[in-house]
């Protein structure tokens, strides 16, 4: 088997006396889509935070291609291949689609190199992002002010500022949440297509989705991974479906 792109050992996080994350570990390998479900409160976005660096770690360790990252800022993370999605927008609604994807990756990209060359070029920026933009179905969109798209659409461009870093590993954070029916088929199909550039790990309550996306699924309840397999045992493990799924 090849070596995982992302692996998480041991994560453990408290918040005073409640635990959110029990000794946390699984993996991230190249070309798939590892889903993590759980109900409200598990401490699935507890966990993408102690992955991404906004929280950090009681105990336990993260790699990204064997690099340990704890020691490392948000920032650094991201420069290292760490993309994310966040639950909540932060487009600039009056920006067209290209801008807010250049304006995400300079965000990040730029900050690094400040203090002895400067910031990227606008051509330099436009390039990763059109081609992430087209990755994630909108090219017909790019100059397109945010505040025409839809709901959906949104969605896309978030995931588009994400991919524009290139990414070793995609971070999605309840990406279907929200959007309507042909929203979530629009995103399901594009994510399908994303992973054999970029494994994701996918966080979503959209069962449908999950069972439709992930070659591997891990369920977390009360903070602890209480299952784990492919779709095909995870959809038939009478524990998830009792614990879980309400059957
Ligand atoms: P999920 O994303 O699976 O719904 P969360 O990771 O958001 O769950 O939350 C896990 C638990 O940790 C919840 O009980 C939540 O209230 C708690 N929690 C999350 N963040 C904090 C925080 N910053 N301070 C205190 N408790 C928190
Ligand atoms: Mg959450």
């Amino acid at each position: 088997m090849r070596d995982p792109i992302l692996a998480l050992d041991g994560l453990d996080k408290s918040f005073g006396a409640l635990h959110a994350t029990r000794q946390v570990s699984l993996d991230l390998r190249p070309g798939e889509i590892h889903a993590l479900i759980g109900p409200n409160g598990a401490g699935k976005s507890t966990l993408i935070a102690q992955i991404a660096g906004t929280l950090k770690p009681d105990r336990g360790e993260i790699y990204l291609e064997r690099q340990a990252l704890s020691s490392l800022s948000v920032a650094e993370r991201a420069r290292l291949g760490l993309g994310r999605s966040f639950q909540v927008s932060s487009l600039a609604e009056p920006l067209s689609v290209l801008r807010n994807v250049m304006v995400g990756v300079q965000a990040v990209q730029g900050s690094s190199y400040r203090f002895w060359k400067p910031i990227r070029s606008d051509a330099d920026l436009v390039e990763p992002a059109l081609r992430a933009i087209e990755q994630m179905g909108l090219g017909h969109r790019a100059d397109t002010a945010v505040s025409d798209l839809s709901h959906g659409e949104r969605r896309q461009v978030e995931v588009a500022c994400a991919l524009a870093l290139k990414p070793k590993a995609l971070l999605l954070d309840e990406p279907m949440a929200g959007l309507g029916p042909e929203g979530s088929a629009k995103l399901t199909e594009l994510l399908e297509g994303l992973k054999t550039r970029v494994p994701i790990l996918l966080i979503e309550h959209d069962m449908d989705a999950v069972f439709r996306l992930a070659d591997r699924i891990s369920v977390l309840v009360d903070g602890e991974v209480v299952a784990h397999g492919d779709s095909e045992a995870i959809r038939n493990n009478p524990h998830v479906r009792e614990a879980y799924l309400g059957e």
